[in-house]
């Protein structure tokens, strides 16, 4: 066994084998996997090994369409057979609701160049004559969906691995992982130790464990969950070909052919829960008894689409664990407070995922960046605030509506509230519907009843309206928009300044009381994340950035060394933040302050530490729903003080609070991008407009790549679209983000935001396209079906910052 390596993976289920295959073929050759039984003996030896390749996330779209094409190559290049069955999937839907989301993927897959689309109930019959269609509104059609044999991608993925290479070692658990102080690690097993730069935890239903020996908590939660496999059925045996595989959404559960019967698998309501307290070290190649009870009603649903299911005899059930991240998502990505120590947990669709998120993993450590935008799914978006008890919540609810349709603005209540600031009691009194926001409890809008709940749907819901009259209110007098979930940092020291520009693009500001906004570049030249910097003393800045970004953006700080005596320390609790915006802002707060808020006195981009209502505030003179406005941080043991004076100050003028929905349509009037939306690292600084904040006469953290990137042509741009009155009153739906844009039947980009407008009385969109620009008529795919849509050359609000500056 080796002593060193490049990077040591433990765990040789599918992920593990897939991620040790992807760093040799990315060129690291000196990489080891290790396993403490055989491999495959976590949930990958008896997964149901169904794979899929359309998603609602395109990245994730991208991920499974990659894996999906890599099984039979994969064969090809290593000799050992995947197992590979590709006779198609059906897709069916039930309801309305169900065909936009197979619609609107439909229309994503034309974009992306992936093979889903709609057949006829005709040809659905040819294909599959098991299914009974009836109420079937529509079937799409994916032909490279279909099966593969767990262990045989597996092995194929360690004998690609090992001809590149790579060492794999069965039987040989890792028993510790120790940082050096040189940064490196010390993996320990029974056989020797290895030392290593990157330590990489594959181990599936272990996951939790294997990182405690790091330190690392994961919050992760393992479930059982069952499928059966009937005898061998007459109807399926005499079929010419094998069968498409059918995915009855609606009807909670899956199926597919398995020999000469069917195999149905369920994500019942009356889930179970395993090893709570941790995995047992001794569970391997392991099942659970058979308990087809639980998922009775589910069968009962898969009987009555394929009725032949109902008189086959059953001849084994599998009911194994898996585990399972809050979201259901992967936990991927280096631990942001170590150095080498990546993580790839919780992946429930293992094989619809292996090759890309392999891929993804070997990129992230090898480049030090992934090509796609992995926010979504990287480990950081959870924190120490994701518990035990709100990850069980969680994952029950994930479980349980594993088929559900998921709609855009969704928020479940599942776990919550996980935390809340102190003016929480009040809001909720006040109406506020709230959203999940980095484990907060954050304010979406304000209904007129305490406890109104949002409805769900892919058109307008219960809130468009309320929201409209917030936005209408602001845009008319003013509004108190609660933005405690802004991320806040100090940076304070004789070195801040310094610091501050070797870490952001731009230049900070020089005087006291001034702002700027900088963008922060990513390893491949793109947009890591949006700040605004001020400069409160000669010594002291506060910089401001996304909340839920706060621990994803971690990993940039940590890469440029803090000078002596300077520190840099997050306030995002400590402190609370409101934005009083609107024509009469300014009157408004002057009844609370003796600090001038005159232009002349206060003007656009200025800060000072004032007075209002007698609590210290940091003010800055910035809105980011481009209005005349100030954003007022202050302690958050003062925050419900501050709030009730802004309320008791807005009585006069009509203007009360506006939640992050109303904050979404402002902003989208304005043309402003939003980080995970607009600004990802998958944009370079002159597609998003933020190249002339990118200064290339200093040094910052990933200026070379910079450079590079700004030296080409952008590849598309961001671009404003006005949705025709027409077409989205028919749909009675607006864009919302994912949404593909055609332009003459060709496919040129995808909406990023989508919102309507209504204090401009327009149906927007902030989107990417190529090829296109201001004046050119395009379709929109909202719902999946054409919306016609042209495209803005400035934004509908404020175009020339009078407003703003005003
Ligand atoms: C009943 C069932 C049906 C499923 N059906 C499908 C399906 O149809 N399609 C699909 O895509 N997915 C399906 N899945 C999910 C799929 O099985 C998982 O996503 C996948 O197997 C996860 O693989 P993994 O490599 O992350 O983890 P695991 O398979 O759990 O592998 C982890 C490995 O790490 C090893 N390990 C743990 N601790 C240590 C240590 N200290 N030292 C060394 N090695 C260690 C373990 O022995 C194990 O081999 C199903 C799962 C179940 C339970």
């Amino acid at each position: 066994m080796r002593t060193e390596a490049q990077a040591v993976v433990i765990g040789g289920g599918v992920i593990g084998c897939s991620i040790l295959y992807h760093l040799t073929k990315l060129g690291w050759s000196d990489v080891v996997l290790l396993e403490r039984d055989e491999l495959t003996s976590g949930s990958t030896w008896h997964a149901a090994a169904n794979i899929h390749g359309l998603h609602d996330s395109t990245n994730i779209s991208r991920i499974q369409h990659y894996t999906m094409t890599l099984y039979n190559a994969l064969e090809e290049e290593t000799g050992q057979s995947c197992g590979v069955f590709q006779p198609g999937s059906l897709y069916l839907a039930q309801t309305e609701e169900r065909e936009h989301q197979l619609k609107l993927q439909a229309a994503k897959a034309k974009l992306y160049g992936m093979n889903f689309y709609e057949i006829s109930i005709d040809e659905a019959k040819k294909l599959n004559p098991l299914v009974n269609y009836d109420g079937i509104r529509c079937v799409m059609y994916e032909p490279d969906g279909g099966n593969v044999d767990p262990s045989g991608v597996t092995n194929a993925y360690a004998v690609g691995a090992r001809q590149r290479g790579a060492e794999i070692h069965r039987f040989t658990p890792v028993t510790a992982t120790e940082q050096q102080d040189d940064g490196s690690w010390l993996v320990k097993t029974p056989k020797g130790d290895i030392r290593t730069k990157w330590v990489v935890n594959a181990a599936g239903l272990w996951g939790r464990e294997v990182a405690a020996l790091a330190g690392v908590e994961l919050p992760l939660q393992p479930t059982e969950h069952q499928y059966f496999v009937t005898e061998t059925m007459t109807d399926v045996a005499e079929h010419g070909s094998r069968l498409p595989s059918v995915s009855d959404r609606d009807g909670e559960y899956y199926l597919r052919q398995e020999g000469q019967g069917l195999l149905v698998g369920a994500y019942e309501k009356d889930m179970k829960f395993w090893a709570e307290e941790g995995t047992p070290l001794d569970f391997a190649h392991d099942l659970f008894p058979d308990d087809l009870e639980r998922i009775e009603e589910n069968m009962m649903n898969a009987i009555e689409r394929l009725p032949a299911v109902g008189d086959a005899g059953i001849k084994r059930v599998i009911n194994g664990p898996m585990i399972w991240s809050p979201d259901s998502n992967v936990l991927m990505g280096p631990v942001p407070e170590l150095e080498g120590y990546f993580c790839c947990n919780g992946i429930i669709p293992g094989f619809s995922q292996s090759g890309g998120m392999g891929l993804m993993a070997a990129q992230w450590i090898i480049e030090g960046e992934t090509q796609y935008d992995m926010f979504a799914w990287d480990m950081a978006r959870f924190d120490t605030w994701a518990t035990k008890a709100f990850t069980k919540a969680r994952v029950q609810d994930q479980y349980a509506h594993r088929f559900a349709i998921h709609f855009p603005n969704e928020e479940r209540s599942a776990g919550r509230p996980a935390r809340t600031r102190p003016i929480y009691e009040l809001q909720s009194e006040m109406g506020a519907v709230f959203g999940l926001n980095a484990g907060w409890e954050h304010p979406l809008w304000f209904a007129d009843q305490p406890g109104t709940k949002d409805t769900n749907g892919f058109t307008r819901q219960n809130w468009w309206a309320p929201v409209g009259e917030e936005c209408k209110m602001l845009r008319d007098r003013a509004g108190i928009i609660d933005i405690s979930n802004f991320a806040k940092y100090r940076c304070k020291g004789p070195g801040a300044a310094d610091w501050l520009n070797a870490v952001f693009a731009n230049n900070m500001p020089k005087t006291v009381g001034r702002s700027c906004l900088t963008p922060l570049i990513s390893k491949r030249g793109g947009i890591a994340g949006d700040f605004t910097v001020t400069r409160t003393a000669e010594d002291e800045f506060w910089v401001i950035g996304s909340g839920m970004a706060e621990r994803y953006h971690k990993r940039f700080f940590k890469e440029v060394p803090l000078p002596e005596g300077t520190s840099f320390v997050s306030m995002t609790e400590a402190m609370c933040g409101f934005n009083v915006a609107g024509p009469k802002s300014r009157e408004m707060l002057q009844q609370l302050t003796n600090t001038s808020l005159a232009t002349e006195d206060f003007p656009f981009m200025r800060s000072a530490m004032i007075e209002v209502a007698g609590i210290e505030v940091l003010a800055l003179r910035v809105s980011f729903t481009g209005d005349l406005g100030w954003e007022l941080h202050c302690k958050s043991e003062d925050q419900l003080r501050l709030y009730s004076a802004l309320l008791q100050a807005g009585q006069p003028f009509t203007a009360g609070p506006v939640g992050s929905r109303a904050l979404m349509s402002l902003r989208v009037e304005k043309g402003y991008g939003s980080w995970s939306r607009e600004y990802s690292p998958e944009y370079w600084p002159q597609e998003v407009g933020l190249d002339r904040l990118c200064k290339l006469d200093k040094d910052f953290l990933n200026k070379s790549a910079a450079v590079s990137v700004l030296e080409n042509a952008a590849r598309e741009q961001l671009v404003l679209l006005h949705l025709d009155e027409a077409d989205v009153s028919a749909s009675n739906a607006d864009a919302t983000g994912g949404e593909p844009i055609f332009k003459n039947g060709e496919g040129i980009g995808r909406v990023t935001s989508g919102a309507y407008g209504y204090s401009v009385g327009m149906s927007l969109a902030l989107g990417y396209v190529k090829n296109a620009g201001p004046g050119d008529v395009v379709d929109v795919m909202v719902l999946g079906r054409p919306h016609k849509a042209t495209i803005l050359s400035e934004p509908p609000f404020d175009a020339d910052g009078a407003v703003l500056r005003g």
